[in-house]
């Protein structure tokens, strides 16, 4: 297998080439926080299959409903026909969502309902208020990540995956996004009063004829190594985007299901937002689904006669597709009955407990958490916050040094990620910041 690996597959990002160096991973099998090779070799999964997993791998209640499932259908169609698990898991999602959000699109991935979130904020403005300027721009975060696709990487700002594209991409406004631990203004929180969002405010009071939405990751620009929003900011954004007539669209994929402590980012600041994309742990890291969840106001813009056009022109082949939203159900029924958001707390005080440890050891510059998301910052000058230089590519070096003790996190530039299952035990946790100060004690070895 390791050898057709290497001869037949095209790996995202080819950064599998590097890793197959020392040897590839071909993952057999998966159980509770471990992956399990082919070589029965176990591992502690820190990236929790790249920010999906939620509940552990094998759950007894996900298995049983993917297998209930299958044995009634794999997939129909949702253009012109409903199907159970669609119906179902749509109410049940509204019901957890932030209020105001009523109505549930169906996709395939994060890239998707972001691309779904725009196309609906661009088409919403000229069906509902031709009036209020052209309206087809959106103001992104500096920064940003917003998916792979075209319209997800034009709203996107780093510059890895823009640059190849620039051609292909559409033109954007761009703000600065809060960066405590480097603060451009040199202020600090909350003595600051979050004064990085003036020029935010000033782009949405001359631009807002211009711009149809603001999209943002709230509270964590997590591809961007885990960039922490401070407490406040999301409402001020909601704020603003209101006074200014722009749609508020948060890209909830990474944030979303529990992982920052609550069922959604935006409630740790009492916001909804007009448009919200969720992916990763919406199947509870099983399936591929994506939803983009948006107000009755929004919807009611794409009624009318079909002649008019107002209907919304998009539709994926497995758009609400049975298999992935039944284990999505039995995910938000895990929620339910294992009252896993209640048992967030402890965890997530032990983690920052098992962080603040770290902190003393001279390459660690900033530890950032929130809930379960965390990113520990290595810098070559802990006085100074003097970055690595980029070819250093330590954040790898510290996840190849991880991976040979039995641990997989995520290296983002010199930022070591990681983002257990929501299930994880004291014991596992603990195990999983033993792994990363042995390996960032590698670097000055
Ligand atoms: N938005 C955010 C915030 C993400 O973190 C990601 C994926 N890392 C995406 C969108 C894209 O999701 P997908 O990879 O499922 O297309």
């Amino acid at each position: 297998l390791r050898e057709w690996d290497r001869r037949y597959l095209w790996h995202p990002f080819t950064q599998m080439q590097e890793w197959e160096q020392e040897e590839p991973l071909v993952i057999e099998r998966g159980k509770g926080s471990y992956l399990i090779d082919t070589e029965g070799r176990r591992y502690l999964d820190g990236t929790s299959s790249i920010w999906v997993n939620l509940h552990g791998h094998r759950h007894p209640v996900l298995d049983r409903a993917l297998k209930g499932q299958i044995d009634k259908i794999a997939h129909s169609t949702l253009l012109g026909l409903s199907n159970p698990p669609a119906i179902l898991l749509a109410r049940e999602l509204i019901k957890v969502a932030p209020p105001g959000l009523s109505r549930v699109f169906y996709s395939d991935d994060g890239s998707t309902a972001v691309e779904v979130a725009l196309k609906m904020a661009v088409q919403y403005w000229r069906q509902r208020h031709p009036d209020a300027g052209p309206k087809s721009m959106f103001l992104r975060l500096k920064l940003a990540y917003h998916g792979d696709t075209i319209g997800a990487v034009s709203v996107g700002n780093i510059e890895l995956f823009h640059a190849r594209f620039k051609p292909l991409l559409f033109p954007t406004l761009e703000a600065e996004p809060p960066s405590c631990y480097r603060c451009p203004l040199g202020l600090t929180y909350p003595s600051c009063k979050t004064a990085c969002l003036e020029p935010i405010e000033r782009i949405l009071q001359t631009r807002h004829r211009d711009l149809a939405g603001f999209i943002v990751e709230p509270l964590i620009q997590a591809a961007a190594g885990m960039i922490i929003q401070p407490p406040g900011y999301l409402a001020r954004l909601r704020e603003l985007c209101t006074r200014y007539n722009v749609l508020l669209i948060a890209d909830e994929v990474a944030t979303g299901f529990g992982r920052t402590g609550k069922m959604f980012a935006c409630e740790h600041d009492g916001v909804t937002p007009d448009l919200m994309a969720v992916s990763k742990g919406l199947t509870g890291g099983y399936l591929p689904l994506a939803a983009t969840l948006t107000t009755d106001e929004i919807y009611r813009a794409f009624l009318g006669r079909y002649e008019e056009f107002k209907t919304f022109f998009h539709g994926h082949s497995y758009t609400g597709n049975p298999l992935g939203c039944a284990v999505a159900l039995a995910n938000l029924e895990v929620f339910r009955r294992q009252q896993v958001l209640r048992s967030l707390g402890p965890k997530i005080s032990l983690l920052q407990k098992l962080l603040a440890s770290l902190a003393g050891m001279p390459s660690v510059g900033d530890i950032r958490q929130q809930g379960l998301m965390a990113g520990i910052e290595l810098v070559q000058d802990k006085m100074t916050k003097e970055p690595y230089p980029p070819p250093a590519r330590i954040g790898h070096r510290v996840a190849t040094a991880a991976r040979a003790r039995g641990l997989l996190i995520r290296p983002l530039g010199n930022v070591v990620v990681l983002v257990p299952p929501l299930s994880v035990s004291r014991e596992e946790l603990t195990r999983m910041v033993e792994i990363v100060r042995e390996s960032i004690d590698t670097l000055s070895a």
